[in-house]
């Protein structure tokens, strides 16, 4: 029987701006590990850059499709409007160090259910928060990184999500996802799965209206929640049907299965997918190799010539990468 709840996330997915900007911030200034370098599959004169811990495990994955033509989006409904990071706590003050030594001064502070946060945009305008949190993954983080360990980002901590008042996005945690309502602070409405860890928060900001947002740089794209295997996947893909909501069918993303699905009711028109856990990103490259070169799906290796062409030349923000 696969599992009553939803564990957690798995990971996040937002369009950024220059590809080596975003490279050159989430490896070489955040210490994340670029655990994949591919392309959009749906555009794959784009790059699809992935970046995690050591291997990229779920919880600890952000994922971007650099697209520097794109028009800035806008946030407000059905676009998150913020993705915290989980740092250990007390290292707050060091962060703000390290990130004006970059020449990163846009910085403000915040404190949110008790805990302490730095609020700062990436290159391409992407509202992250560093939140000092005792969530932990189960292993250390990328040993090549660029920042001490005891201060390395531990993986996602929660996503902030505007929802409207009516709309049942909390009746999908609590009741279909089996999370629990884990406290309120003003109209945030924090909701955690019964696992502990990275990855296992979402806020909710809750409120009669929102401005309307438009997807486009710097924005997330989409949220993406683990099923465990395939056999978990089609059990919430059938329960998701059931409740009357629209999801794919099974689409390969060669790390991961997906299913997507969007309501303006249950998600408030924020775009949700649910990925299976394996087969990861060791499936076609070593631990040591991760994020180095190219890799294409088998359909587009013919084409490997053209695109490597078209795609901009990355050049990697530390020796390690
Ligand atoms: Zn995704």
């Amino acid at each position: 029987m696969p599992e009553a709840a939803l564990p957690g996330i798995h990971h996040v997915t937002a369009l950024s701006g220059d590809a080596q900007d975003n490279l050159d911030f989430y490896v070489g200034v955040l210490g994340l590990r670029r655990v994949k370098t591919t392309v959009n599959f749906d555009d794959p004169t784009t790059h699809h850059l992935y970046y995690g811990d050591a291997t990229g495990r779920p919880g600890t994955v952000l994922t971007f499709f650099p697209w520097p033509r794109a028009a800035k989006g806008r946030p407000g409904a059905g676009m998150a409007k913020a993705i915290a990071l989980a740092v250990p706590e007390g290292t707050l003050p060091d962060w703000k160090t390290h990130l004006n030594e970059y020449g990163i001064t846009d910085i403000e502070t915040d404190t949110r259910f008790g805990a302490s946060l730095l609020r700062v945009p990436d290159p391409s305008g992407l509202p992250l928060e560093l939140v000092a949190t005792p969530d932990a993954p189960d292993t250390p983080p990328w040993a090549e990184r660029p920042i001490p360990e005891a201060r390395a980002i531990r993986g996602i901590h929660a996503p902030t999500l505007p929802v409207f008042t009516e709309d049942r996005t909390p009746e999908l945690f609590m009741d279909v996802f089996g999370w629990t309502q884990a406290g309120t602070e003003g109209n945030r409405v924090r909701l955690r799965s019964p696992r502990t860890g990275v990855g296992t928060t979402v806020d909710l900001l809750v409120r009669d209206r929102h401005p309307s947002g438009r997807m486009g740089r710097g924005m997330v794209h989409h949220i993406a929640f683990r099923a465990p295997n395939a056999e978990a996947q089609q059990h919430w893909q059938a329960i998701l049907r059931e409740r009357g909501l629209q999801v794919t069918d099974v689409k390969d993303r060669q790390y991961f299965q997906s299913i997507y699905f969007r309501d303006p009711d249950w998600t408030s028109g924020l775009l949700f997918e649910i990925a299976t856990d394996g087969p990861g990103f060791l499936t076609d490259e070593s631990e040591a190799e991760l994020g180095h070169s190219l890799k294409l799906p088998t359909h587009l290796e013919s084409r490997r010539g053209t695109l490597e062409d078209a795609l901009p030349t990355l050049t990697p923000p530390l020796a390690a990468d």
